[in-house]
């Protein structure tokens, strides 16, 4: 029997992933946004206008999320600009009147902005697996998690680890 390592009790705890899935309510939604408000995956801060798809969630499926998915590294902005500036460079230097050798300073900076973007997303492809694992790891204790709502934390029974929400 799972009990509450700080009350000692069982009747006023549930699994975190379960908090989590009632705490999510989905509507069609079109208006402001407010904090907090998912809309077909992105979050919509307070101010803006968004309509679509709305997630809304309690402030308690709130402590009771699952751990953020890491992203797979995306082809960094370095790069396409470089490769525009490139091809606009390129561009000038054809034609008659344009850019000719003065080109070739910019064409510096491209061929520089491309290697440093490929190389960034190297490192990102490179710690991605690492953060993948992590991810996993953290999901499988997140499915062992229980909320106690009397006590306002998450525990694991398989590990007694318990987390308040003082710096969450
Ligand atoms: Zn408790």
């Amino acid at each position: 029997m799972t009990t509450c390592p700080k009350c000692n009790k069982d009747d006023r705890i549930q699994k975190a992933s379960s908090v989590y899935s009632s705490g999510v309510g989905t509507g069609t939604f079109a208006g402001p946004a407010t904090t907090m408000n998912y809309t077909d995956g992105k979050v919509g801060v307070g101010g803006g206008y968004v309509s679509g798809t709305n997630y809304s969630i309690s402030e308690t499926a709130k402590k009771c999320s699952p751990p953020d998915k890491p992203q797979k590294p995306s082809t960094p902005l370095k790069v396409w600009f470089g490769l525009l500036l490139g091809v606009s460079t390129i561009c000038l230097m054809s034609i008659p009147s344009g850019l000719g050798v003065l080109g070739i300073p910019p064409l510096i900076l491209v061929a520089y902005l491309i290697i440093k973007g490929l190389s960034d997303k190297e490192k990102k492809d490179k710690a991605y697996p690492e953060l993948q694992k992590q991810y996993e790891e953290e999901l499988m204790e997140w499915n062992q998690l229980y909320y106690c709502i009397r006590d306002d934390i998450l525990f694991n029974p398989e590990t007694g680890d318990i987390w308040s929400f003082i710096s969450r």
